[in-house]
């Protein structure tokens, strides 16, 4: 019985990594501030849109 897969683990997200493989956990992080940002406008304008609903 050989061990086929020795994965490497992220030390920042604990993600199973393929040998050779990075992780793109430090990708997502500065995206996600990005995205919500984003995220929040679109909230914000969906939150209006509601409230003019219930108003009208
Ligand atoms: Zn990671």
């Amino acid at each position: 019985m050989a061990r086929r897969t020795i994965y490497n683990v992220c030390p920042r997200c604990g993600a199973n990594l393929d040998p050779g493989e990075s992780c793109t956990c430090e990708d997502h992080k500065e995206r996600s501030e990005e995205f919500s940002s984003l995220y929040f406008e679109q909230w914000e304008q969906m939150k209006l849109d509601l409230r003019s609903r219930e108003d009208g």
